[in-house]
């Protein structure tokens, strides 16, 4: 990481603060560490530089001996900025990064050495990668991958190493990374979306998906997160009671950021500033100690990669402030959670935004034909994009009693309802120019006036249109966005696709029309996905009783989620998009329901550890205490000490009485375990580690909180609810 930008200083309590020193402007160090635009013309050829440019803007392949001057401009350019290093930097299904150093520095053979970097090793790599998640696609007489340069997100340099972003895929051709599938669904999106945006502007050849991410996270003071198992190997608090004051109050969200926590964002956004990520908005969430941090949105790919690398350095300059970022989707119980919201919209190179009001009456049927088209792709495969934001760890947002619910549903607001309303009453065949002109007039013209003023916010939604843009919600904190960024593009590119087809058949059957055509479907589809749309209040129980009627799923826990990944719709969605084969997407299913059981497990073990290790001795030792104090106030004052002891024997039966829930739930959570760990089947043996071991966690848990309560805070083992998230 580069240093000396800032320089340490001890606050009131003598504990280090890092003082950020920053350019007098921001601008001024804006992707300093990217291999973009600017340093390729300074150290590219211009034929190098050009086919770099085609690759990204086209997806053209880079010859060999390109490769090879690509590769030494770049090295020079690294080189020129101190990296002694270079790394693929590729995404595997463990959904975080990895990255394996080589160093420039070669010997000749002669005694002397010299920095190299060839095409080659720009291009392809074979990490030994045989122990990252495959699902069985690689036996492991082949465990051979490799990881080939995506051209399309810039190299970039953190530290002292050159990273080239790159995918990771099997000799076999399989993806074994999340970059690949997400590739291949962006490149499926451009090739639908441009040829319906045709319809409105000839001129259209590309279409961009675009990403806006907000990324939520609590902060912990690290030696008292360190003092937490759970914490430490979890991620989350497996118990704690709550704390006297938590969020009630309101007096956090947006409130006044402390000064540690603002020298932390400032250092983490300085180097956010060199590696190009265009970080924007910091502010306060509604917990205690829980922020956000947005970027201004992007290109999908290149936010997705900016998200994953943001993650990890948070995590390291978290570190030298003496802090550790939880990314958990709910580290603590009681209060909220944190999700990394998914801004998507779709942008043309003609520089429009798809989903956003134009000013002409074409241009504003050209927006609401990508909204509908979306609406209805989230209406017809709403379970595969509750799937697609799974995980142990959102289970505990989704379909729990506060944030988004486990229903996928979307919320457009009354006016846009309205439009939908008049459109769905559109004639059924041609249009006559009367109602032509009322439609120009009254509903699609009207469409700018509407957008302008999207004041309307539903934040129980989990998926809403917020004015020129989708946002989906119910995405975790710890997501990586390919995989929900994989879905939506590849349904809502399907959808376009079904559309095209249907209005092209109009146009040359029934001789309709374009714009008659487009409104016939678009009618249609609005009929069509009526039971997806939402306005009402998301985490209400009507809406799971309404939800149910009109047919949505309802998947709460990750098990039953992730089945909608391998139904034959799934596959056959996939595999006609060329995004994923059956081999994939079986392979990957079955690293994310093994996953799943693992995490279970860990916390299993964890919670055991504590409640048995930690509690139940403290809780003897207090009652020991208590045992003592009776004896004593016995010994003085003979058969009356029942009069002056009534309440600490209490309290010891009280404590007896948690030990013995504690104990017991420990054993039976640990026979379930073991009997889950027999079952062979992964999809079975995840069902059992959710349905049989999980549901101890809360009754284990219920004891040790009451002990919390009993028990002398002097001897309590385990730094509480109150000091980790009120520690500033
Ligand atoms: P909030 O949702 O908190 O009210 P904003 O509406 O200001 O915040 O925007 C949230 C995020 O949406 C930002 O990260 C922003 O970059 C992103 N965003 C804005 N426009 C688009 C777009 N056309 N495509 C994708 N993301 C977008
Ligand atoms: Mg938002």
């Amino acid at each position: 990481m580069s240093t000396l930008r800032f320089h340490a200083i001890k606050d009131s309590f003598n504990r280090p603060v890092i003082e950020v020193k920053e350019p007098e402007r921001r601008s001024s160090i804006f992707g300093k560490n990217v291999f973009n635009e600017a340093a390729m013309r300074q150290y590219l050829t211009k034929d190098s530089y050009k086919s770099v440019m085609d690759a990204i803007e086209n997806g053209s392949k880079i010859d060999r001996d390109v490769a090879d001057h690509i590769s030494t401009g770049m090295k020079e350019w690294a080189i020129s900025k101190g990296a002694t290093h270079y790394t693929h930097w590729f995404q595997p299904l463990t959904g975080s990064t990895a990255e394996k150093h080589d160093a420039f520095f070669e010997t000749t053979g002669d005694g002397t050495s010299i920095e190299k970097f060839g095409g080659g090793q720009l291009v392809q790599q074979e990490p030994d990668a045989s122990s990252f998640p495959n699902g069985g696609i690689r036996n492991t007489f082949e465990a051979r991958g490799y990881t080939a340069w995506d051209p399309t997100s810039p190299a970039f340099i953190f530290g002292t190493t050159l990273c080239i972003p790159t995918v990771f895929v099997s000799y076999t051709g399989e993806a074994l990374d999340n970059k690949t599938p997400l590739l291949r669904a962006l490149q499926s999106i451009d090739h639908a979306a441009t040829a319906v945006a045709k319809y409105f502007d000839k001129s259209v050849t590309k279409v961009n998906p675009t990403l806006g991410w907000e990324q939520e996270y609590f902060l912990i003071d690290k030696a008292l997160a360190k003092s937490r198992p759970d914490i430490s190997l979890a991620g989350r608090t497996l118990l704690g009671h709550a704390s006297a004051k938590g969020q009630q109050l309101d007096d956090h969200y947006f409130g006044s950021i402390p000064t540690r926590v603002v020298n932390y964002m400032r250092d983490l956004e300085t180097e956010c500033m060199y590696l190009g990520i265009p970080v924007k908005t910091r502010h306060n969430e509604v917990a205690p100690n829980q922020f956000e941090l947005a970027p201004i949105f992007e290109e999908t790919n290149l936010a997705v990669d900016h998200n994953s690398l943001l993650m990890d350095v948070m995590s390291k300059v978290a570190d030298r402030h003496d802090f550790i970022v939880l990314f958990h989707e709910k580290p603590f119980a009681g209060i909220n959670g944190s999700g990394k919201h998914n801004n998507w919209s779709l942008a043309t190179n003609t520089g429009v935004n798809l989903l956003g009001p134009g000013s002409t009456p074409m241009k504003n049927l050209q927006f609401l034909t990508f909204f509908i088209n979306t609406i209805k792709a989230v209406n017809d495969y709403e379970e595969l994009l509750r799937a697609a934001i799974a995980s142990a760890s959102n289970d505990h947002r989704l379909g729990a009693n506060e944030a988004p619910p486990a229903i996928i549903s979307v919320f457009i607001g009354s006016q846009l309802t309205q439009v939908l309303d008049e459109l769905e009453k559109v004639t059924d065949g041609k249009l006559s120019p009367e109602e032509k002109t009322d439609l120009k007039l009254n509903v699609v013209g009207k469409i700018p006036e509407i957008l302008l003023d999207n004041t309307d916010r539903n934040r129980t939604s989990p998926f809403a249109f917020t004015g020129n843009k989708f946002e989906f919600r119910a995405v975790g904190s710890t997501a990586n966005c390919a995989k929900p960024m994989t879905v939506l593009n590849a349904i809502v590119a399907r959808q376009l696709i079904e559309f095209k087809e249907q209005v092209d058949k109009l146009i040359t059957d029934k001789k309709m029309k374009k714009d008659d055509a487009i409104f016939n479907i678009l009618r249609e589809y609005i009929k069509d996905s009526k039971r997806i749309r939402f306005e009402g209040d998301g985490y209400g129980e009507a809406w799971e009783k309404e939800a149910k009627k009109r047919g949505l799923s309802n998947n709460k826990t990750t098990p039953t989620a992730l089945k909608a990944q391998v139904s034959k719709r799934t596959v056959a969605l996939y595999e006609d998009l060329d995004i994923m084969s059956k081999v994939e997407i079986e392979a990957r299913h079955e690293i994310e329901v093994e996953e799943y059981a693992l995490r279970i497990q860990i916390e299993g073990r964890v919670l055991g550890d504590i409640a048995r290790n930690h509690v139940i001795p403290t809780a003897i030792r207090y009652q020991n205490i208590l045992i003592e104090n009776v004896q004593g106030i016995k010994d003085i004052y003979g058969k009356d000490f029942k009069k002056l002891a009534g309440e600490q024997m209490a309290l010891i039966e009280q404590i007896s009485e948690h030990i013995a829930k504690i104990n017991k739930g420990i054993t039976d959570m640990i026979n379930e375990r073991k009997k889950a760990n027999t079952i062979t089947d992964v999809e079975k043996r995840a069902a059992a580690y959710c349905d049989k071991v999980k549901p101890y966690f809360e009754e284990i848990r219920y004891h040790c909180d009451k002990l919390e309560l009993l028990v002398d805070d002097e001897i309590w083992p385990l730094t509480k609810y109150r000091e980790l998230l009120f520690t500033k």
